[in-house]
């Protein structure tokens, strides 16, 4: 480790260490680790299927098949997938009452399953954690469904008759404006603000850090590789492996 990374990484710590109201933003890049693919990158399911769109999804029961069959090929990668060390840094901090709300983009559940209380927790791009009906909009476990549409190839219907859908935000949904406000009302208090394996390319998401840093809160982000903020109010930029470098930093930030 030379000077410069040295400093960067004492630099991080000092800000987790006099922050009380942190405002975290996630991407894929934390969840990589976990085994979860980068659903974007080259070898990622979007470069070899079509996505279906939200309005195909509600009208058209081929469409519904291939959302359900599409869904069905990333089940197994996510039921098995264990929250990694970042999930735990930020869970480590909650405990500490410094985080006043994780923002992320996965819809890997992972954090929830680290122990992120719900209360402190925005899915902004939904869950593949859970099924939910468009209709009545009651959440289940997905197994059940899934075996069903494994064994039937039918789309799984809930009890009101509604259709059933992985709680994932599709192509042409809109985000829940209930969470999307969640998210902002934590980006106008936060005093401090840090965005973690995300290119922050996607929007509405990376708008939400944003915000925060345009209030004037301290920006720190870490990823590999270039995001679209890394010339915007950034107050600190690590080009690294999250995983190397958060989880420690938290360590160190609650240890002293
Ligand atoms: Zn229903």
């Amino acid at each position: 480790m030379d000077d410069l990374e040295m400093t960067n990484d004492s630099a991080l710590t000092n800000h987790l260490k006099s922050a009380t109201r942190i405002l975290i933003f996630t991407g894929a890049g934390i969840s990589t680790q976990s085994g979860i693919p980068d659903f974007r990158g080259p070898q990622g399911v979007w470069t070899r299927r079509q996505p279906v769109y939200y309005h195909d999804f509600m009208t058209s029961e081929a469409a519904r098949i291939e959302h359900w069959d599409y869904k069905l090929e990333g089940w197994e990668v996510f039921r098995n997938a264990q929250p990694n060390a970042v999930h735990h840094a930020i869970v480590k901090l909650e405990r500490a009452g410094k985080l006043l709300m994780l923002v992320t983009q996965n819809i890997d559940g992972l954090h929830s399953l680290a122990g992120t209380s719900p209360e402190r927790l925005v899915e902004l791009h939904g869950t593949n954690s859970k099924i939910e009906c468009q209709t009545c909009h009651e959440r289940t476990d997905p197994a059940p469904h899934f075996e069903y549409f494994r064994a039937k190839r039918k789309p799984p219907i809930c009890h009101c008759g509604g259709f059933l859908k992985p709680a994932t935000i599709s192509f042409g949904q809109n985000l829940a404006p209930g969470q999307i406000q969640r998210a902002e009302q934590a980006a106008r208090k936060a005093d401090l603000v840090i965005a973690l394996g995300s290119t922050l390319s996607v929007y509405p998401a990376a708008t939400i850090p944003l915000l925060a840093a345009q209030r004037g809160a301290p920006y720190i982000i870490i990823n590999r590789g270039p995001t679209d903020h890394d010339h915007e109010h950034v107050t600190l930029r690590l080009e690294a492996d999250v995983t190397a470098v958060f989880p420690p930093a938290v360590d160190s930030a609650l240890s002293s």
